[in-house]
């Protein structure tokens, strides 16, 4: 009886969120966690009306502090459950983005990375927000099932996956939307990172997996998802999420940015 019982509960949790959303890679260092953030920035800073919400389960690994720049902020216990970090990058910009804590390092049994995913879905007061956006752990792991099979009561609206044009990292994309497809839950598309590097210097642009650039899109058509697009190797963006600033309001003109609208157009 108790994984109904706390279906239910998230369920009644999370019907004040409109959409919630979860990324996934198969590998660790394609840019997940910093798609997650631009996507969440994105969405917030296109429409001045709706509340944006990211949630990091990669427990073990979490990077939204650092990269939403809330490092050492604690989630406060109310009456109501715990309440968000708000960032204080959309707080200058008056647009409600949380960020839930997991600034912290937790090695622990897989029971209790479950307990804590139960825990972060059930016991936040999200209040009302458009979209929850879910930075997940590489892999299909634990987590992942326990926060898809938490989530699908109260309805995931999709998944978005991340790669780079890298045989390894196409490889492990396969393992992902066979995940997806075995949960039923549906794929929204495949992002392809860091497929090109644009030379600051002389504007021209470098293949860095020349054998396989496009990679993505050539996988994603082949497995019949949608290609969503690709984005560049871009230092100032690395730059900013080291530093938790806003790539998008920090480097306005980049040209990243507008490449970054088309995808989160299409989402
Ligand atoms: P993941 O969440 O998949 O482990 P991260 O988002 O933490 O990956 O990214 C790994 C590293 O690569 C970080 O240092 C991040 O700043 C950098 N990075 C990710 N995407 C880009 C990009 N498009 N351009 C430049 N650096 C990037």
């Amino acid at each position: 009886q108790q994984p109904d019982l706390t279906a239910d509960l998230i369920k009644r949790k999370l019907s004040t969120v409109k959409h919630k959303l979860l990324v996934l890679s198969g590998k660790g260092g394609v840019g997940k966690s910093t798609i997650t953030s631009l996507i969440s920035r994105s969405l917030a800073l296109n429409n001045p009306d709706i509340n944006v919400a990211v949630l990091d389960i990669d427990i073990c690994g979490p990077s939204q502090p650092r990269v939403l720049g809330v490092i050492g902020e604690q989630v406060h216990q109310s009456g109501s459950g715990w309440s968000p970090v708000l960032t204080d990058l959309y707080k200058t910009l008056a647009r409600d983005v949380f960020n839930m804590l997991t600034d912290i390092y937790i090695d622990k049994p897989d029971a209790q990375l479950r307990g804590m995913i139960k825990q972060f879905l059930s016991e936040v007061d999200w209040g009302a927000l458009d979209y929850l956006i879910l930075d997940t752990p590489p892999g299909t792991s634990d987590e992942h099932l326990s926060a898809t099979s938490y989530l699908k009561h109260a309805g995931i609206t999709g998944v978005i996956i991340i790669t780079t044009p890298q045989q390894v990292a196409l490889l492990d994309v396969r393992k992902e939307i066979d995940f997806c497809r075995k949960v039923n839950i549906p794929i929204l598309g495949v992002i392809e990172n860091m497929s090109i590097f644009v030379c600051p210097n002389c504007n021209n642009s470098v293949e860095i997996f020349p054998a396989l650039t496009g990679g993505g899109c050539v996988m994603a058509k082949e497995l019949n998802v949608e290609f969503l697009g690709s984005l560049p190797l871009d230092p100032l963006l690395a730059k900013c999420c080291d530093e938790g600033k806003n790539f998008l309001t920090e480097i306005p003109e980049s040209p990243t940015i507008l490449t970054l609208q088309t995808i989160v157009q299409k989402i």
